[in-house]
């Protein structure tokens, strides 16, 4: 007898996953794309790899990054553009960090329109700004695989090294102060009027964050409709 598991990654599931920076898009990014069997696409993440390698689209988005400001539009559209196209993305897949405007937005319609595909679900993740900041000062990345920590909220076993790979964690150039305040003022004026937007194409779930990981992902099955 074929035992038939129940998996949620039997469904489609095209979802945007919105929220300011440090709001928890990437960790809970991270459980959704597991749960559902669905890459995620972190446009963050591919500038960043992009910049580890000095590729040339690295050295021009690095400017950007280090001050961050967002990176031009048609640099990081071409990108989610060719990553959508790739096979693994035909049953789902979960964005993160994209789109970051209106226009981004936008493109993504267009792209996805030819691709004969489009959004299930925008789930927006709530925190305020000042819980944000605390955060953002604990954050740590490992150079390695990406996977990210946090000093308080989410210890690797070993400090400094990560759980997942065994790389070394290292802080972002773009988690200090100065420059996490810059990326607030850059999500409110630019990120935070998708909300609306997609609120209005029907799209909306809303979670809040909460202090700790697992209540944050419970929010987010929630939002979601499942469980
Ligand atoms: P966070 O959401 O924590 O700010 P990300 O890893 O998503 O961090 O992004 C880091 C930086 O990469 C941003 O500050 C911005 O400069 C750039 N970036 C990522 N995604 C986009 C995007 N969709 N459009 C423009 N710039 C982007
Ligand atoms: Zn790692």
């Amino acid at each position: 007898m074929i035992l038939k598991i129940k998996v949620d990654g039997d469904m489609d599931m095209r979802l945007i996953i919105l929220g300011a920076p440090g709001a928890g898009k990437g960790t809970q990014a991270e459980y959704l794309s597991n749960r559902f069997g669905i890459p995620h696409i972190s446009t963050g993440d591919i500038l960043r790899e992009n910049v580890r390698n000095q590729t040339e689209l690295g050295k021009k988005a690095k400017e950007y990054m280090d001050k961050g400001l967002l990176v031009p539009d048609e640099i990081v559209i071409e990108l989610v553009k060719d990553r959508l196209a790739q096979d693994d993305c035909k049953n789902g897949f979960l964005l993160d960090g994209f789109p970051r405007n209106i226009s981004q937005a936008e493109a993504l319609e267009k792209v996805l329109a030819d691709l004969g595909q489009k959004i299930d679900k925008v789930l927006n993740i709530e925190v305020p700004d000042e819980k944000i900041l605390e955060r953002m000062s604990g954050r740590r990345i490992c150079k390695n695989c990406g996977a990210s920590f946090h000093i308080i909220y989410r210890p690797p076993k070993k400090e400094g090294i990560c759980d997942v790979c065994g790389g070394e964690l290292y802080q972002r150039e773009d988690d200090r102060e100065e420059t996490v305040k810059r990326r607030l003022e850059v999500y409110h004026a630019q990120t935070q009027p998708l909300i609306e937007y997609y609120k209005n194409k029907g799209l909306l779930v809303t979670a809040v964050g909460q202090e700790e990981i697992a209540d944050t992902t419970k929010e987010v099955l929630k939002a979601l409709g499942v469980e």
